[in-house]
C-alpha cells in the first residue's frame, strides 16, 4: 500500500487520511456486522488513532449508539465508515473499502465464524468462533506483523 491512504463515504461528502499501515486486518460475521454492514460479514483495517483523521465532513454516530463502540456514519449517505471502540482510545477501525486504493486488503483474522453464512469464505488466516481472548491479540498482532498487509502483499 502507498502512505498517506486517502478514503471518502459513498458519496464523498467525508473523507478520511491514514498515514500508517493496518496493526491488523479482520472480518466479522457477527449478526451485528451483517446488519451495519448489509452483507454477510464486516471488514476492518485496524489503525493506531494518531494516524487516522477526518479531512472532510462531520461523520456522525449511528449503530447502537451505545457506550462501547462508537459507530460513524456519514450523516447524507449513511455509509458506515469506521468505529472507536471506547475500550480502545489508541485505535480505529476504518472499513477498508472506504479507502480509494483498497486492492491490498485481505482479512487476517476473521471473528464469529459461528454465526456465518455457510458459503461465506475470507480466506483469513486465523478464524475464531467469536471474539479471540484478549491475551491472544498480541501473538496476532505480532503475527500479523511479519506476515504483512493483505495476503496478497509483499511488504
Ligand atoms: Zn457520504
Ligand atoms: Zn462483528
Amino acid at each position: 500500500m502507498n502512505l498517506p491512504m486517502l478514503g471518502g463515504c459513498r458519496c464523498d461528502r467525508v473523507r478520511i487520511r491514514v498515514t500508517k499501515a493496518p496493526l491488523i486486518t479482520t472480518a466479522c460475521h457477527c449478526n451485528g456486522c451483517q446488519r451495519m454492514s448489509s452483507s454477510a460479514f464486516s471488514l476492518t483495517a485496524l489503525f493506531p488513532a494518531d494516524a487516522f483523521e477526518v479531512t472532510q465532513g462531520d461523520p456522525v454516530i449511528g449503530g447502537l449508539h451505545g457506550p462501547d463502540a462508537h459507530h460513524f456514519f456519514c450523516a447524507h449517505c449513511m455509509t458506515w465508515m469506521f468505529t472507536r471502540p471506547a475500550a480502545l482510545p489508541h485505535i480505529v477501525n476504518v472499513r477498508p473499502t472506504m479507502l480509494d486504493e483498497h486492492a491490498w486488503f485481505a482479512p487476517f483474522l476473521e471473528t464469529f465464524t459461528k454465526t456465518k453464512l455457510p458459503w461465506a469464505v475470507t480466506g483469513a488466516v486465523h478464524s475464531f468462533e467469536e471474539f479471540p481472548p484478549m491475551e491472544a491479540y498480541e501473538a496476532l498482532l505480532q503475527a500479523f506483523a511479519s506476515h504483512g498487509a493483505g495476503t496478497g502483499s509483499t511488504s
